[in-house]
């Protein structure tokens, strides 16, 4: 039997783990360093290191709704439970993990509290490699090492908070926080806020604490504002370059104008990191690109590695569903991947697309639309099913409405219709 390692079981692990098992030749191994399933959607009220005395995981908080409906959200096989809304609270995201890995029998197979330490190709330079991973029992500190053949890495990609450096903001005296670490807006009470970074957390968590805050500003540098009504005390502004020198709370912005706060959330996303892959696995995150990736999927020098959801800007769920089968395709010979030579050549021109379109280099894996021609053309070259075009039509329906009604979006239920490639709103 073949073996197929896995690293971490949120839902792009819980995902890889229920077609390696569907995959006859396979078989899997999977770790969570945690002691449940769930990753992302496992919410913690602990902000800083977790009961192993590792860093916290979820960056999830304590109010959140989806800003997806859960018609879209889901993986293909396994619909959400019916229910009055589309956008639900995080809770049903994990409790619908949890009926995911019931349904297909995947926890007894998942060695939870189990930390992968580190991977480690066994024949450096062939691409043929087996994977020699070392993981550490957290329980009992015990490291064992297993060889497998192939490996899928899903230890996900909010986690790791990226801030940016602004000039002399260790003067601040006010409060900060990375949005990894915000939970609920109580310590916001009657302050001025300045959320730096207008991607989907910062405006989610801008709108909660306008409720709470005298003041907020979301500073960014979209190139438009949103266009959307907002709250009278929310004020879009241009982002943060620095505070001011020789003051304790004025900010400087790119714009030159500048904001006094006395809290700053960053806003500003996440590193991608993979502590455990050893310098022989020689996978290099430059510029916020995952280096060398084939379809921003399978390592270009060694294709028995795979990694999953590095995308962004996507619909997770379906997306990694088709990145797991394509991968899987590859690996029982049921497709056969270009020769390492032409995986880089071909990553080697997306760089040159995105560089020529003028796009900066850290939005590389950026999708938006561009997801739905990229997963049907894994779909078609690996035989296997597309995704309902449906899925497609409604995202970018909800991510238009989003823009224009960010206040109300979440309060619309839709339903998939299927047959016509479709959806309806439902009041
Ligand atoms: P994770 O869920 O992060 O899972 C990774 C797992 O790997 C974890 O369980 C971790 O413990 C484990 N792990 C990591 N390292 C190791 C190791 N060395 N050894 C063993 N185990 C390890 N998506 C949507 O579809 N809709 C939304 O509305 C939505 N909202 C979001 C809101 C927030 C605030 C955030 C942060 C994300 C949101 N997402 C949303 C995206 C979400 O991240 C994805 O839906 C998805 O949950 C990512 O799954 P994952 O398996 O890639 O990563």
């Amino acid at each position: 039997m073949q073996k197929v390692a896995i690293i971490g079981a949120g839902a792009a692990g819980l995902c890889a783990l229920r077609h390696v098992l569907n995959t006859p030749g396979l078989t899997p191994i999977i770790w969570e360093k945690s002691n449940v399933v769930g990753g992302t959607w496992v919410y913690s009220d602990q902000i800083d290191k977790d009961d192993y005395g590792l860093p916290v995981h979820s960056s999830m908080y304590k109010s959140l709704k989806t800003n997806l409906p859960k018609e879209v959200m889901a993986f293909p096989d396994f619909p959400f439970k019916a229910g009055n809304d589309s956008f639900i609270h995080h809770t049903e995201v994990r409790s619908y993990l949890d009926e995911y890995a019931e349904h297909y029998h995947l926890m007894e197979h998942i060695k939870f509290e189990h930390q992968v330490e580190r991977v480690n190709p066994v024949t450096p330079g062939s691409s043929t490699t087996e994977w020699e991973i070392s993981v550490k029992d957290l329980k009992t500190d015990v490291c064992t090492t297993i060889i497998c053949q192939d490996i899928i890495v899903a230890n996900g990609h909010y986690s790791v908070p990226k801030t940016p450096s602004l000039r002399n903001i260790e003067q601040f005296s006010g409060t900060m926080q990375h949005s990894h670490q915000y939970r609920e807006p109580d310590q916001y009470k009657g302050k001025r806020v300045a959320v730096l970074g207008a991607a989907a957390s910062g405006l989610d968590i801008a709108l909660e604490l306008t409720t709470f805050a005298e003041k907020v500003f979301l500073c960014h540098n979209l190139p438009v504002t949103i266009p959307s009504e907002l709250p009278s005390n929310l004020l879009q502004v241009s982002g943060i370059t620095a505070l001011k020198d020789g003051t304790k709370d004025v900010f400087v912005l790119k714009d030159g104008s500048e904001i006094q706060a006395n809290a700053l959330l960053y806003c500003t996303g996440y590193e991608f990191t993979f502590p455990f892959l050893s310098e022989e696995c020689g996978v290099h995150v430059v510029e916020q690109q995952v280096r060398p990736l084939y379809r921003h999927l399978i390592h270009c020098n060694y294709p028995s590695m795979a990694f999953i959801g590095i995308p962004f800007q996507i619909c997770p769920f379906p997306f990694f569903d088709v990145q797991v089968r394509f991968f899987l395709a590859s690996v029982t010979a049921t497709i056969k991947l270009p020769s390492t030579e032409l995986m880089l050549e071909h990553t080697r021109q997306s760089r040159q697309k995105v560089q020529d379109s003028g796009t900066a280099p850290r939005h590389l894996h950026r999708m938006g639309s561009l997801q739905w021609p990229h997963l049907e053309d894994l779909a078609d070259d690996a035989l296997i099913e597309r995704l309902e075009p449906a899925i497609g039509i409604l995202y970018e329906h909800v991510y238009r409405d989003r823009e224009e009604r960010v206040m109300e979006y979440k309060k619309k239920r839709y339903q998939m219709l299927l047959e016509i490639n479709s959806f309806k709103e439902i009041c």
